[in-house]
């Protein structure tokens, strides 16, 4: 039968020439890569056996068998799982199938010789095989079918599929090592790498060698020993089998006992991973029931706002039979994710208050996720706005908590102040701060898109309602300026307020409709003037958000607050009355609220009529 050729996925001829450039200095890799494939697939038949006996009726014992043929410098991995037909082997060796990855590809293709570890979260492990081999051929079998199939390539352009022989199901990698790889056919060498990357795997990985088979791993599976028979290293190379590419942050292994038996081991991961916000992506923890692999996509197991975790959770109550599609309601799968979330949290909470450097590094990967629960998951809310951590304006590098904020509010402060924006250098700027940092007060910096729902749907924490300081009625005269606080405020400029409010009319008529009002501000101590948002309309950043996102088309007017004590109000103010000073005051007027827009960090609706004024300001302002 001919031979097919195919052309690789464009995204997987990038991907492997990243990898066969790449300056990974542990190669190895590729096979616990290669084992980590072989016992997935035995799992999955596994599961599907529980259905269709006769699938493995056969040959019931699972195992992976690696052998060597050191002549022609060749490796075998076997294995006898559940195999790939010729469409499956089309398509899980020639395309990459999570989405996102072109983008991410697109963005380092220029990388030579990039680091896997980076390319590792893709789920590529297959092709890891071409760090070592030249030319690669995979033989393979599905379960219940009577035809093999043979793909092969050299890992550039093409692979080609043919009909093949293979005695039974299951699929045999066979690698043509390139040169300098020879450490690969030996088996004192083999024996060590399973030993180090493999000893988690659950089912037996077989070592053929001169003097017969010799089983190389423990072969029980890693969540079911003890804790303390378990070494940090294989705890972390169990990560990987299940999908991890960095270091684990946080490693949990717990085991339920009671009227729900079951054991967990669940790692939260010290990187994002690139998909983290796409709307596809899965939590990374695997079913099992009394050790048969049931699904990867439990939903009910773990909630989306804890979607980074990855893991196994084995159950000895759920019926061996349960149907993947019916999990989502069933009880025992509820009362598991109920205990899970309390434990993940509890174990959050701990680390936050103990360790509150590591739990930064954690907060900054996955605060923006952890925060979903706070409008999704009403009933952990509480639980959730515990771990809950925020950058402010009087902590400095270090994040503060709720009730941290709530325990130094100042005396006859009665809100929890946050500013939310992009970003936080941008944010700490804001022209609105000004007041609140002159009276002491800490004002939350808020830069996660999700923080404009969960804020609004929160609205009060310890009965202080949660308000925004770009927003109009701060209130910021009935708190007690601190003895050390900005000197400014202590020497408390007087102005004239008939003049200043002369002004403000004259503003008012000028911008008329452009703004719903002209005030004298509470909260500027060093600029001259600010946007806020009236008491009841929307925050005016959260405005800016959702239009960037295109899901608001209203606008909403703002209010020009003006700093009576600023030294251009202040002759501005003289000025109004006094001959000529009409037009003068009229650009101003124009002049401030571009500045304010400015400052907002938006753009000025008419950029021509801006300049124009502020050349004649400062062609007027000149000697002579
Ligand atoms: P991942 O394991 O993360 O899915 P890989 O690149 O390691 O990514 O493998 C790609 C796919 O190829 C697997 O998901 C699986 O469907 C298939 N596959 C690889 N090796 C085997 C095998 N030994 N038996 C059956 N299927 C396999
Ligand atoms: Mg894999």
């Amino acid at each position: 039968m001919a031979e097919e050729k195919i052309r690789f996925e464009t995204e997987v001829s990038r991907l492997l020439h990243i990898v066969a450039n790449s300056l990974y200095s542990q190669k190895e890799i590729f096979l616990r890569e290669l084992i980590s494939n072989a016992s997935d697939a035995c799992d999955r038949l596994r599961y599907e056996a529980l259905t269709q006996p006769d699938l493995t009726a056969e040959d019931p014992e699972f195992r992976v068998r690696i052998s060597v043929d050191d002549k022609a410098r060749m490796l075998e991995i076997s294995d006898n799982g559940i195999g790939m037909n010729r469409d499956a082997l089309i398509s899980d060796l020639g395309t990459i199938a999570r989405s996102g990855t072109s983008a991410y590809l697109e963005e380092h293709q220029d990388d030579e010789g990039a680091d896997l570890s980076t390319i590792g979260q893709f789920g590529v492990g297959f092709y890891s095989v071409f760090m070592v081999a030249s030319d690669v051929e995979v033989v393979s079998r599905r379960a219940g079918e009577d035809q093999a199939w043979r793909w092969a390539s050299d890992g550039t352009g093409e692979f080609t599929i043919s009909e093949a022989e293979r005695e039974g199901r299951g699929t045999t990698i066979r690698l043509n090592l390139r040169k300098g790889e020879d450490e690969f056919i030996d088996p004192v060498r083999l024996r060590q790498i399973v030993k180090t990357y493999s000893d988690h795997i659950a089912l037996p990985i077989v070592l053929v060698g001169d003097d017969g088979e010799e089983t190389v791993n423990e072969a029980s599976a890693i969540w079911t020993r003890q804790k303390k028979d378990v070494t940090d290293d294989q705890y972390k190379e169990f990560y990987r089998h299940v999908g991890g590419f960095d270091e684990p942050w946080m490693t949990l292994h717990w085991n339920v006992e009671g009227k729900l038996e079951y054991r967990n081991l669940m790692y939260v991961p010290s990187a994002k991973p690139f998909d983290l916000f796409d709307p596809s992506r899965k939590h990374g923890v695997r079913l099992y029931v009394k050790r048969v692999f049931i699904t990867a996509e439990a939903d009910g197991l773990v909630p989306p706002w804890l979607r980074f975790l990855r893991g196994v959770v084995d159950s000895e109550d759920l019926p061996l039979n349960v149907s993947r599609e019916l999990l989502q309601d069933n009880p025992m799968i509820t009362r598991m994710r109920k205990a899970i979330v309390k434990r993940i949290l509890t174990e959050l909470g701990k680390k936050a208050d103990k360790k509150p450097e590591e739990y930064k590094t954690f907060w900054d990967n996955f605060g923006a996720v952890i925060k979903e629960g706070l409008y999704e998951d009403f009933e952990n809310r509480d639980q959730i706005l515990k771990v809950v951590r925020f950058h402010s304006t009087t902590s400095g590098d270090d994040l503060v908590s709720l009730t941290d904020y709530v325990g130094r509010m100042k005396k006859g402060q009665d809100a929890i102040y946050y500013i939310s924006g992009e970003d936080l250098d941008q944010v700490r700027k804001s022209p609105q701060l000004e007041g609140f940092a002159a009276k002491g007060i800490e004002v939350l910096l808020l830069t996660d898109a999700v923080d404009d729902f969960w804020i609004p749907s929160i609205g009060v924490f310890e009965e202080k309602p949660l308000k925004s300081a770009t927003r109009a009625g701060a209130d910021l005269d009935k708190v007690t300026a601190e003895e050390n606080a900005d000197e400014k405020d202590a020497d408390d400029a007087k102005f004239d307020e008939g003049k200043v409010d002369a002004l403000i009319a004259m503003f008012k008529l000028t911008l008329q409709e452009e703004v719903k009002d002209v005030r004298i501000s509470e909260r500027l101590t060093d600029s001259a003037v600010c946007l806020v948002s009236d008491e009841g309309d929307m925050d005016l950043r959260i405005e800016r958000m959702l239009k960037q996102h295109n899901q608001l088309d209203e606008t909403f007017k703002r209010i020009l607050e003006i700093n009576p004590k600023h030294p251009l109000v202040t002759s501005l103010a003289d000025s109004v009355g006094k001959d000529g000073a009409g037009k003068k005051v009229e650009d101003a007027a124009w002049l401030l609220l571009d500045e304010a827009r400015i400052m907002e960090g938006e753009q000025v609706p008419d950029p021509s009529a801006f300049s124009r004024r502020l050349n004649a300001m400062m062609s007027s302002g000149l000697p002579g």
